[in-house]
């Protein structure tokens, strides 16, 4: 069954886009844990990061490139808090892998 996010790429259901291109989306958290909060999703259905396979090193590269792009078109010039959750454990609640940006505040460590 397609996840939310797969729904968000395949504009079935609406989102925030902040950046796209071929290769993955960006859009706002509809649950924001800062005052800016960024979804970095591949366009490829990952699950999670335990599912990436070698295939997978150009396109995790070009996820990581476009962060501090994205970070700099909305604001974030103080810094950020990137954040990749893993499976249960991990707190992963849509399991499409996603790269959160969490900026406009000072982050606290160790996150909870
Ligand atoms: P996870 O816990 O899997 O790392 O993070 C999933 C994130 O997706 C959460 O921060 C949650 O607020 C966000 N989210 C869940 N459903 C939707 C949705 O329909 N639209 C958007 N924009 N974000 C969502």
């Amino acid at each position: 069954m397609a996840t939310i996010f797969q729904k968000i790429i395949d504009k079935e259901i609406p989102a925030t886009i902040v950046f796209e291109d071929e290769l993955c989306l960006a859009f706002k958290d509809i649950n924001p844990q800062a005052p800016t909060h960024i979804l970095l999703i591949p366009k490829k259905e990952i699950p999670t990061l335990d599912d990436l396979s070698q295939q997978d090193q150009n396109l995790m590269g070009h996820l990581l490139l476009q962060v501090p792009n994205i970070a700099k078109q909305v604001g974030l010039s103080k810094g950020y808090r990137t954040v990749i959750n893993c499976k249960e454990y991990g707190g992963q609640e849509v399991y499409h892998l996603h790269i959160h940006i969490l900026g406009g505040r000072l982050m606290k460590w160790p996150p909870g």
